[in-house]
């Protein structure tokens, strides 16, 4: 009864697409899920943080926009928990098609927490159970940092846990979820500031996404505050908190939201009971083929420290089972040039090399670099123009185009197909082989010059 094929600990992004592909193979196969179906992405990530995101857009489009094309709107009222509501009632959808299509193939569902007892065998709250093959795909989970009060502060679960909207909010970090968060209060009208300890948040993407972000921020956004890493945190009489800063500066908040980065949930799961080694900041290493240092035990997704992405978690697990249960002997992710977006206020899109990193791969001498700056049409029409930034980065006398980033309206839904474009190696010349779709902001990448 309690034996299987094939178990994955975690049903998450990872841990149910690798189940679903290894029960399409006939397996016998098993889910052990300590919370929620659908893992951080469906319940505290991408679903929950998207239907905000849209949410913020509704309002731009309201108070920004609206007037310029004609429409008299009055916004009497923003119920917060209306779109949480809404927000909520999909994602109990989403849970309700999980459930669906495990059932439909045949996945034994098993609620409760996991930890490796050996290499084959697991406990799940007293309950023993065995498989030949183990797939770890535990996730990850935030991080606070350790500074007096910073428990008054709260993270992105708790985020996605709050029933009244913050009249004021401090966003701390410089990441994903602090420019996500922030952008989606301020839209919202919490009146909302961001704190980041250097000079600017999304330090690691190409510099002109990160300083057209902080220049657009300071037209409509949150308040940025540079160089300011919170000390200590304490509350006031009022309930307010108030957040003291290493420059000597505090700020008066009513929501503190941590978004200094995520540790991957490796601990207290009996790893060592299996042989599973960890790096020395707690990830699962992996080699190629997602192999763990154990036989038979292999782990996918945020707890390899890879790219933390719910596509890649995806890929990484359907790919195992491809390998494990159809004999694709050699089916493995490829973690090279993989696209994503920031749901900035407007998006941010980005594949590929950085201008930095491709001048230090290639030499100053062999980088072309293309650029472009216009005002988004949607916006230009109105007296809120909005910049678009776009670039593409080439590479060699072929001028293989090795990077596209781009911030600006509709950037979200643009990067996908120019990925494929990358991923099958095009070069300027392709891009430029291709005719325009006019008028789109997406035409100015095979137009450019
Ligand atoms: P998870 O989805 O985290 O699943 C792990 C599961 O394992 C969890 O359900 C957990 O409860 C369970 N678990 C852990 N330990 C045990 C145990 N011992 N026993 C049983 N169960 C256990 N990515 C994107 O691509 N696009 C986005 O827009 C995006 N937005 C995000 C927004 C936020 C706020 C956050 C936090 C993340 C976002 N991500 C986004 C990242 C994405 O959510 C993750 O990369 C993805 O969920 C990783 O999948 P996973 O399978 O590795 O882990
Ligand atoms: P990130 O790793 O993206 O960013 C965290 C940043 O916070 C760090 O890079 C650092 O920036 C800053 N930071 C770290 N420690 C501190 C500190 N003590 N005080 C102040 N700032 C600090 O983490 P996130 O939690 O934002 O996101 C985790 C991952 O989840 C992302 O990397 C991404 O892969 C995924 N994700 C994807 C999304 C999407 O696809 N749209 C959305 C959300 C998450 P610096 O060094 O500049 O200070």
């Amino acid at each position: 009864m309690n034996h299987f094929d094939y178990i994955c600990i975690g049903g998450g992004s990872g841990g149910i697409a690798s189940a679903n592909r290894a029960a399409r193979y006939g397996k016998k196969v098993a889910i052990i899920e300590a919370s929620q179906i659908g893992g951080t992405c469906v319940n505290v990530g991408c679903v929950p943080k998207k239907a905000m995101w849209f949410g913020a857009q509704v309002a731009e489009a309201i108070k920004l926009y609206a007037p310029d094309y004609g429409f008299d709107v009055t916004l009497n009222e923003f119920s917060w928990q209306k779109l949480v509501e809404s927000r909520e009632a999909y994602i109990k959808r989403i849970h309700g098609s999980y459930d669906r299509v495990l059932g439909n193939n045949g996945i034994t569902l098993i609620n409760g927490f996991a930890r490796f007892v050996d290499a084959n065998t697991l406990d799940v709250d007293g309950q023993t159970y065995t498989a030949e093959h183990i797939l770890i795909a535990t996730g990850g989970r935030p991080t606070i940092p350790d500074i007096p009060g910073a428990d008054l502060g709260i993270d992105s679960n708790g985020f996605f846990a709050l029933s009244e909207q913050p009249k004021r909010s401090l966003v701390v970090g410089a990441g994903y979820i602090a420019v996500e968060l922030a952008g989606v209060l301020d839209s919202l009208g919490t009146e909302t500031h961001l704190a980041v300890r250097k000079h600017a948040p999304l330090r690691q993407f190409d510099p002109m996404l990160s300083e057209t972000l902080v220049e657009l921020m300071a037209e409509h956004g949150p308040t940025l505050h540079t160089h300011s890493t919170p000390q200590k945190v304490e509350r006031n009489v009022d309930g307010s908190l108030t957040v003291y800063f290493d420059n000597g500066k505090s700020l008066e908040t009513d929501c503190l939201i941590w978004a200094i980065g995520r540790v991957p949930a490796t601990d207290n799961i009996g790893l060592e009971n299996a042989g599973v080694e960890l790096d020395d900041k707690g990830y699962i290493k992996v080699d190629k083929y997602q192999n763990t240092s154990a036989a038979n035990v292999y782990a996918v997704g945020d707890n390899i420290g890879y790219v933390e992405l719910t596509p890649v978690a995806v890929k990484a697990g359907r790919l195992l089972s491809e390998r494990l249960f159809n004999n694709q002997i050699d089916a493995h992710m490829d973690y090279d040039l993989i696209p994503t977006v920031v749901f900035s206020h407007p998006a941010i899109g980005t594949i590929g090399l950085t201008e930095p990193q491709a001048v230090e791969q290639y030499g100053e001498e062999n980088v072309k670099v293309y650029n472009s700056s216009f005002a988004a049409m949607y916006t230009a029409v109105t007296q809120h123009r909005q910049a678009t930034k776009m670039k593409l980065i080439c590479a060699g006398e072929e001028q293989k185009v090795v990077g596209l980033h781009g911030i600006g309206l509709g950037m979200d839904e643009i990067l996908q197909g120019f990925a494929v474009a990358m991923k099958m190696g095009a070069t300027k010349a392709d891009f430029d082989a291709c005719v325009a779709i006019h008028p789109t902001s997406a035409e100015e990448y095979v137009t450019l010059t």
